[in-house]
């Protein structure tokens, strides 16, 4: 058997060397979504890419903190392969092992016995998911977080609290309520007897980063307890170990009684670059999704589920966990450490972080930095967010920590 490489399919040549005539190309083929891109990349190895002129990067942001192994991690490339050359997709009327095999593992992970999974292939249809179960409690008023992000669907949106995402979108489903993230009081006033659910982000991360406050999450899990209201907890971004512990919530519930929320909404790092959402819910709100609620074409995959077994797999056996405190622990001190005038400070946990700017600088800092070779993210005016692969080694964040002060330097200089 021939398998053809990528660049011998129609349209893929050349590969490499003509960024510009890619651009062009992009431009006039693909809707304006995103933005013209920055870089046209042909190539990724670990933590590293390389674009079509041939230029290499180091990769901090891992595809918006999914890349979770880096590119072309070799379990992923094996597992993923060997699926595709023995079945590759049969639909939901049937079953596959890889997909039965990952909702194993992901309800071991969790640590709920009566948890059961729903997969589908992104975030957002994991908290539309989570949004359609939680009417299943014959209730409609949902409350959600001012700044969070949930996603781009019109049920994910309803739920987002960026007003500028959802005002040309509206009106957006109901009965969603925003509170103050962070703010118990505020909690507590929002939630009654006609909640069906209160979502909300460990860490929120498109917000620029911004951890909840300690305790937080706990008094939520108690608030909506009392009132008979789900707790879902986007884990889309902060799951699968990118702060360290499997799911970002663990350490804390595991301080306060060892509390589980009902819903989880994973997607992300999951899959380690390959599309894959997931809805994982516990006790009584696994039984609300009944034959015909709801369902989806390519959730649960062989494919996808192969790559989310190699991922998980890999993050035990090479005890990535430990390695983004410790990677975290060292980009955030030498950040800190080059007490650079620029830097007010750096929020986060584990390898989701954010460098917090004295001034609203990110957008003109990422680009310094891409021209430097180092892939970040301004994730707001004054933030810029590292969300690199778990396998980011020491020399590669001290190569970063290096380059940095020069980068700082030309934009401190320039809004002085
Ligand atoms: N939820 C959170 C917390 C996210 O950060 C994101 C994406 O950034 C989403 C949901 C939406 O995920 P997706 O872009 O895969 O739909």
């Amino acid at each position: 058997m021939t398998i053809a490489t990528a660049e011998a399919l129609p349209g893929l040549q050349p590969h490499s060397g003509l960024s510009k005539a890619w651009t062009d190309r992009y431009t006039s083929s693909l809707m304006n979504t995103f933005g013209p891109p920055k870089r046209v990349f042909v190539r990724g190895e670990g933590a590293q890419l390389w674009d079509a002129d041939g230029n290499r990067y180091l990769d901090l942001f891992a595809g918006i903190a999914v890349n979770a192994l880096g590119h072309a991690h070799p379990l992923i490339v094996q597992a993923v392969t060997a699926q595709l050359t023995t079945l590759g997709h049969v639909g939901n009327f049937f079953a596959t092992a890889p997909q039965i095999a990952l909702a194993e593992r992901l309800i071991d992970l969790v640590g709920a016995d009566d948890a059961r999974v729903y997969f589908c292939n992104s975030g957002t249809e994991a908290n539309e998911a989570a949004f359609k179960l939680s009417r299943l409690t014959g209730r409609t008023k949902l409350v959600s977080t001012e700044g969070g992000f949930h996603g781009r669907t019109l049920g994910a949106l309803a739920l987002t609290g960026k007003r500028a995402i959802r005002e040309p979108f509206e009106p957006l489903p109901g009965e969603v309520v925003f509170v103050p993230y962070g703010d118990t009081a505020a909690l507590e006033a929002a939630i009654d007897d006609q909640t069906a659910a209160f979502i909300v982000e460990p860490i929120q991360g498109e917000r620029g980063v911004e951890p909840a406050p300690p305790g937080y999450l706990t008094a939520a899990r108690a608030i909506t307890e009392r009132h008979g209201a789900l707790l879902i907890l986007d884990e889309v971004q902060t799951g699968i170990g990118r702060t360290g512990t499997w799911f970002r919530y663990q350490p804390e519930a595991a301080q306060n009684g060892a509390w589980q929320p009902d819903v989880i909404t994973l997607a992300k790092g999951l899959g380690g670059g390959l599309p894959i959402g997931a809805t994982i819910a516990l006790g009584r709100a696994a039984a609300l999704f009944s034959p015909g609620a709801h369902g989806t074409t390519f959730g649960g995959n062989p494919v996808a589920c192969a790559a989310g077994l190699a991922v998980l797999y890999a993050i035990e056996r090479d005890n990535l966990l430990d390695n983004a405190v410790r990677i975290g622990g060292r980009l955030r001190g030498g950040i800190l450490d080059m007490d650079h005038s620029a830097v007010t400070g750096v929020r986060g946990a584990g390898l989701l972080l954010a460098i917090e700017l004295a001034d609203p600088v990110a957008s003109e800092l990422a680009d310094a930095a891409l021209n430097a070779g180092f892939i970040v993210n301004p994730v707001n005016p004054q933030s810029v967010r590292l969300a690199p692969p778990l396998i980011l080694t020491a020399a590669q964040a001290d190569e970063f920590i290096a380059a940095l002060p020069k980068l700082l330097d030309v934009h401190t200089t320039r809004s002085k």
